[in-house]
């Protein structure tokens, strides 16, 4: 396996090692360690066919070059149908870099996007923009409570968020494309948002942003330019009550950074 194992960028739960799974699952979970991945090279992004998490990854991960192949198929040569790139925190390998999924999430992916294809370049740089917190990817949520942020209480502001699973025996163990294929939610799209219409909302062009990508926004911005945006959008509401966006604030280099230096140190209990 790889030498560490990182998170579905999806779901958060970790694409485990076959005989890994853990401890207080009723049976072996195979939807946990079937993944696949995207990847960039010097052709441009790429997605991989079906692979498994097993002692074959080492150290970092491989996968069918081919999108339709399956590391079970009979006629699969690892040899010389395989790719092998560096994901998350790994270095490339051979310029190869990239990110996973677990088969069943991706899988769900496709179905949101259908009748189109899922935009791997946009998916590709997105992920590029987000922190990887250790082995997970910070989208400055917990994934539904699976994981929880580490205490930055007593941390400096130029030291990296953390985040740890909350609790193993948390995960749900339950093929996500098969549940939501059972209960049709998958099937249930919220209706499309637009730019057009006469009233003022639908104007806006940062409603159409989730709440994760507004909060890298205004990371960037002045404080004195995020309270007027406030003003002329109503997506940026909700980032005054946010810890992560003030806590950004005092970082290295950001507009209030001077505080740690006049404050001096922490001071432990
Ligand atoms: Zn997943």
């Amino acid at each position: 396996m790889p030498d560490t194992i990182f998170a579905c960028i999806i779901c958060g739960t970790f694409v485990y090692e076959e005989d890994t799974v853990p401890q207080g699952y009723p049976d072996a979970q195979p939807w946990l360690n079937r993944f696949r991945g995207i990847y960039q090279d010097r052709e441009g992004i790429h997605l991989t066919g079906v692979s498994r998490n097993d002692e074959n990854q080492r150290p970092e991960y491989t996968a069918p070059r081919d999108i339709h192949a399956r590391w079970e198929d009979p006629e699969y040569d690892p040899q010389n149908d395989s790719v092998r790139f560096g994901a998350m925190t790994q270095r490339s390998v051979n310029g190869r870099y990239g990110f996973i999924f677990h088969e069943s999430c991706w899988s769900l992916l496709e179905e949101t996007f259908a009748p189109n294809e899922v935009p791997l370049q946009r998916l590709f740089d997105v992920c590029l923009s987000i922190p990887i917190a250790w082995d997970v990817m910070d989208w400055d949520h917990t994934y539904g409570g699976l994981h929880q942020q580490l205490d930055l209480t007593y941390s400096f502001p130029w030291e990296p968020r953390g985040m740890v699973l909350r609790n193993e025996t948390y995960l749900e163990v339950h093929d996500p494309y098969q549940y939501f294929n059972l209960t049709g939610e998958a099937t249930e799209h919220p209706p499309p948002t637009t730019l057009d219409g006469p009233s003022r909302q639908t104007q806006d062009p940062f409603l159409k942003l989730p709440l994760e990508i507004l909060l890298k926004v205004a990371e960037e911005m002045d404080t004195s330019d995020v309270l007027r945006f406030r003003l002329i959008s109503r997506s940026f509401w909700p980032i005054f009550n946010m810890q992560s966006f003030w806590l950004s604030r005092f970082r290295a280099g950001a507009e209030r950074s001077w505080a740690q230096t006049a404050l001096g140190p922490y001071q432990r209990d």
